[in-house]
């Protein structure tokens, strides 16, 4: 099982995330070389980077199954502000850059939003900026997510990243990133996963999968509303999430969490607690915990 969660990315940069991944018992993860909502970016510590890479060797974490994920103020569907347009797409190759220049060959992408303009039109500007992003001689998987339809996202069903990877020149450089609870809110009913996968490889070929991340649901089926909860405690519920983890056909996929740390309390806006550790422990497990939350809020208390 490749599984393993997000984590941060500190001042000792990728020896922080794996420390933190090892500590978590994973043996992959997903990481933001920087602040995801602003371009911010420190200079990348080769020296570090060695040790990283050392210490991933040590542990068994294959760096190819390794997760960077774009920031998300990336968009690249909408061109109506050419400036923003044009700065996105310098920013992606940029963050591109510095996952080769750590070793990671893929990169997780929200295709866009399209606000204001037509979605066809917010396509075709997705296209056109991947095609420019891939002109650079990178070597990393742009792996387009499943999106949950929240506000004008695009990438919300099947046909519209089909439309995307279909104007793709660079066919081994894009990918997809399932993420369930985006699914399930974007309507896709993942007790029925058979179904969806089989229209999902005629249509674009199972092979695209490159990441999957596990994630339950704060809200119903169909909602287009993204919000995460821990494993087995949303709508889609524990049985449904670990088929999927222990599906064959993503064996050698990275399976990765990225579900709300946990609060003192349910509705505690102060979540301090990572639940990563835990939640691994109880997905190899095989058996649902329904008490998961007390025990990490008791663990870390102690
Ligand atoms: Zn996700």
């Amino acid at each position: 099982m490749i599984i393993g969660s997000h984590v941060s990315f500190k001042k000792d940069q990728l020896l922080d995330s794996v420390k933190e991944a090892i500590s978590y018992n994973a043996n992959t993860f997903m990481f933001y070389t920087g602040a995801p909502q602003n371009t911010m970016r420190s200079k990348l510590d080769e020296e570090k980077n060695k040790e990283a890479l050392k210490l991933m060797k040590e542990n068994k974490i294959d760096i190819n199954n390794v997760v960077c994920h774009a920031p998300y103020i990336v968009n690249l569907a909408n061109n109506k502000e050419l400036d923003k347009y044009r700065f996105s797409i310098s920013f992606l190759t940029e963050e591109i850059k510095r996952c080769e220049a750590l070793g990671i060959t893929k990169i997780v992408l929200h295709p866009g939003s399209s606000v204001g303009i037509d979605r066809k039109e917010a396509l075709k500007n997705i296209i056109y900026a991947l095609n420019m992003v891939l002109e650079n001689d990178l070597s990393v998987v742009i792996c387009l997510e499943t999106m949950a339809g929240k506000g004008t996202e695009l990438g919300i069903n099947t046909e519209e990243l089909k439309a995307i990877i279909d104007g793709i020149e660079k066919q081994d450089l894009i990918g997809v990133c399932l993420d369930t609870c985006h699914l399930n809110d974007s309507g896709v009913d993942l007790n029925k996963f058979d179904e969806y996968l089989e229209a999902f490889d005629k249509k674009i070929g199972l092979n695209k999968v490159k990441v999957i991340h596990i994630n339950d649901s704060k809200n119903i089926i169909g909602s287009h509303k993204d919000r995460h909860e821990n494993i087995g405690f949303g709508t889609i519920g524990y049985s449904t999430l670990v088929n999927i983890i222990n599906d064959k056909r993503f064996e050698n996929i990275p399976k990765i969490l990225e579900t709300p740390y946990v609060g003192d309390t349910d509705d505690d806006k102060n979540r301090l607690y990572p639940p990563y550790k835990y939640e691994i422990e109880m997905i190899k497990n095989g058996v649902f915990d329904m008490n998961l939350k007390n025990n990490i809020r008791k663990e870390y208390k102690k």
